[in-house]
């Protein structure tokens, strides 16, 4: 696979990277739409924010990520022309554990790398190109991708200074795009999947994380682990959306009351 990537032209590369993050956005957003919709007939777990989707949500959602999609897609020569300008380059035959050890620490730097991002996207200075993410309140499967081109350029460039500081196999630097993905999905489903209550802020909790992110605005700014929102002391408390949801809840039952007979 090494040698197919390093012989690949600039322009395949690109129609390559575009298949790949579409599948992925596509792929994963359909598998969460099913989780959604099997998880409640199984009796595990629930709608986290009881709040319907916003007017339009979902084609803005759509149209944001199809543009987010090509970014990714396009970019995906930047890694490229910095192996075939020998400033990165890639493992010869790595062994399992050398595979699963990169995976680590790229995971690990991703979280450190979107805290980062996310901070700075939450600044005065740059919170306007990050508006159009939290225009879904309530979040959605294909809210994923959904953001400006800045916010894409700046969350995309994750593999780069890794990259240059160590020569990566390819299964791991292709390993981080499916696992973040994977838990894009799970912080935008507003479904809990674990839904005891006792696990409020565990590790592998980042639904309930990222909804209170979407529902307040300010806090949780960390992508699929706790582990920087404690350590920056901007931890959301479980409870945090509690009192809007409340609102909306007793709204609903003015309106059904206003309606009956
Ligand atoms: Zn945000
Ligand atoms: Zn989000």
């Amino acid at each position: 696979m090494r040698e197919a990537i390093l012989d690949n032209r600039w322009h395949d590369i690109m129609l390559w990277g575009c298949a790949f993050f579409a599948c992925l956005y596509v792929g994963f957003g359909l598998l969460d739409e099913l989780l959604i919709r099997l998880m409640p007939a199984l009796g595990h777990g629930g709608r986290l924010d009881p709040r319907p989707h916003g007017r339009g949500q979902l084609r803005r959602e759509l149209a944001l990520s199809a543009v987010s999609v090509l970014i990714f897609g396009v970019g995906s020569v930047v890694p490229w022309g910095l192996l075939q300008l020998r400033w990165a380059s890639l493992a010869v035959d790595p062994p399992w554990w050398r595979i699963a050890l990169e995976t680590f620490a790229l995971v690990a730097w991703n979280e450190v790398h979107f805290y980062a991002n996310h901070w700075l996207l939450h600044t005065r200075a740059l919170k306007r190109f990050h508006a159009p993410h939290h225009h879904s309140v309530v979040p959605s499967p294909w809210s994923t991708y959904s953001f400006r081109p800045l916010e894409a350029l700046m969350l995309g460039n994750v593999l780069l200074l890794p990259m240059l500081l160590h020569a990566f196999s390819v299964e791991a630097i292709l390993f981080l795009p499916v696992f973040s993905i994977l838990f894009n999905n799970v912080g935008h489903s507003n479904y809990d999947f674990l839904p005891d209550a006792e696990r409020d802020r565990w590790w592998l909790n980042a639904a309930r994380r990222h909804h209170l992110h979407h529902a307040c605005f300010h806090g949780n700014y960390g992508f699929m682990f706790p582990f920087m929102d404690r350590a920056c002391g901007t931890a959301l408390s479980p409870d945090a959306a509690k009192a809007q949801i409340d609102r909306h809840l007793e709204h609903q039952l003015e309106q059904q009351a206003g309606h009956a007979p």
